[in-house]
């Protein structure tokens, strides 16, 4: 058997690393021809340069860049710089597949330029459907590219859609894990300290995400991803708290049947499928035990004490510039968060804030997509700069 080429954009973090243990457990059948990373990590990627040996590397930070090119030995291996060596090494590479593991708006740019050159796409990076889902997704369909989801979300909707009719489609049920706050009463969400809020009950995950787990903002992004994705109008997409994190997601259909993918709570596991569609591979991911587990329990979201939620159906309602302006408005709230310059509730009020201060185009192109993506970042920015939450 042929072996499978893949590249990684965003090796180092949670997904990447998380996709190069997938790759390890099937070494007959992949050849890891590219890695990119920021550079926040030096020390592991000189790791999975040795081990992979990798054809094209990209490092986005320059210091990083320069202290790997003279830590270890490079023979065989063309290193590249930043943004434009990220899409040179997109452009060069020799892939089957490209694995997109970047983290927020950083996906947007690269996951257009694998399209263009007809790649393959394991898609993890959401924010890229947020801000521009229009536009990726009809370039895809325009140079025939497949996009395969890696969120465990849509990986379980992508495999309970499997050889259905799409025109049959009632509802796509999300399932969200609610995060750690999910009981927590309206006033207590006032004083969560970051450290609380890095701490997720069930998946473990990079830190963007893990915050956008606890406010809900991250199930918002990925109704809109789903919404793209599967062709579905957000009114038919719901969301449900599963605080066990079994159920994946689901699918109901005309007839009034569901079906459900289940599962343990391991990224490895929608990361191969999306590796190996339309195989199914024997693994040693783990299995699940029913008996142990006895109760799956299921609850309405509360969008009161959430409200990030209903702002996300808003703005894919709303279409256009929206997202863009709640994806890049979410980033840097998340920042503001974590070091400390806004509360917790204050992430969404500041998101809100961006978004009634912001004309939205409706008829979007992607230079006005990006513009509203930075707009929402800087506004936040702007808005929290000199705060100072202890
Ligand atoms: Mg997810």
């Amino acid at each position: 058997m042929k072996k499978k080429k893949l590249a990684i954009l965003g090796s180092t973090g949670s997904i990447g690393v998380s996709t190069l243990k997938v790759v390890s457990a099937f070494p007959a059948l992949f050849e890891v021809t590219a890695l990119s990373a920021k550079g926040n990590n030096i020390k592991l990627l000189a790791e999975q340069i040795k081990k992979f040996k990798p054809a094209y590397v990209s490092v986005h930070d320059k210091d990083a860049y320069i202290s790997l090119k003279s830590s270890i030995n490079l023979k065989g291996v063309k290193l590249l710089e930043g943004f434009e060596g990220q899409l040179k090494l997109i452009r060069d590479c020799e892939s089957d597949m490209m694995v997109i593991a970047l983290v927020g708006g950083a996906g947007l740019i690269p996951t257009l330029e694998a399209i263009k050159r007809g790649k393959s796409i394991a898609l993890a990076n959401k924010e890229t459907l947020v801000v521009a889902g229009d536009i990726v997704m009809r370039e895809a369909k325009k140079k025939g590219v497949k996009i395969y989801p890696v969120d465990s979300e849509h990986s379980a909707i992508f495999q309970c859609l499997n050889g259905e009719d799409p025109k049959k489609v009632k509802k796509l049920i999300l399932t969200a894990s609610g995060g750690p706050f999910f009981k927590y009463g309206k006033s207590e969400l006032e004083t969560i300290t970051p450290e609380a809020a890095l701490n997720h009950p069930k998946w473990e995950m990079g830190k963007k995400v893990t915050i956008d787990s606890a406010t809900l903002m991250n199930k918002g992004f990925e109704i809109i991803e789903a919404h793209h994705l599967f062709g579905i109008s957000v009114d038919n997409i719901e969301v449900v708290i599963h605080p066990q994190c079994i159920v994946h997601s689901m699918v109901e259909f005309a007839d009034n049947s569901v079906i459900a993918q289940l599962g343990v709570t391991d990224m490895r596991l929608p990361i191969q499928y999306a590796l190996f569609y339309p195989e199914r591979m024997n693994n040693n991911i783990g299995r699940l035990n029913f008996a142990k587990l006895k109760t799956l329990e299921f609850f309405k979201p509360d969008t009161l004490k959430f409200p990030l939620l209903s702002y996300a159906v808003a703005a894919c309602k709303e279409g256009g510039t929206a997202p863009a302006v709640l994806s890049g408005a979410g980033e840097a709230a998340v920042n503001a968060f974590l070091n400390k310059k806004i509360s917790f509730t204050g992430m969404a009020k500041t998101i809100k804030k961006a978004l009634n201060n912001r004309k939205i185009i409706k008829t979007a192109l992607l230079k006005d997509v990006i513009a509203a993506e930075k707009w929402g970042r800087k506004f936040v920015e702007k808005e929290t700069k000199n705060n100072a939450i202890c």
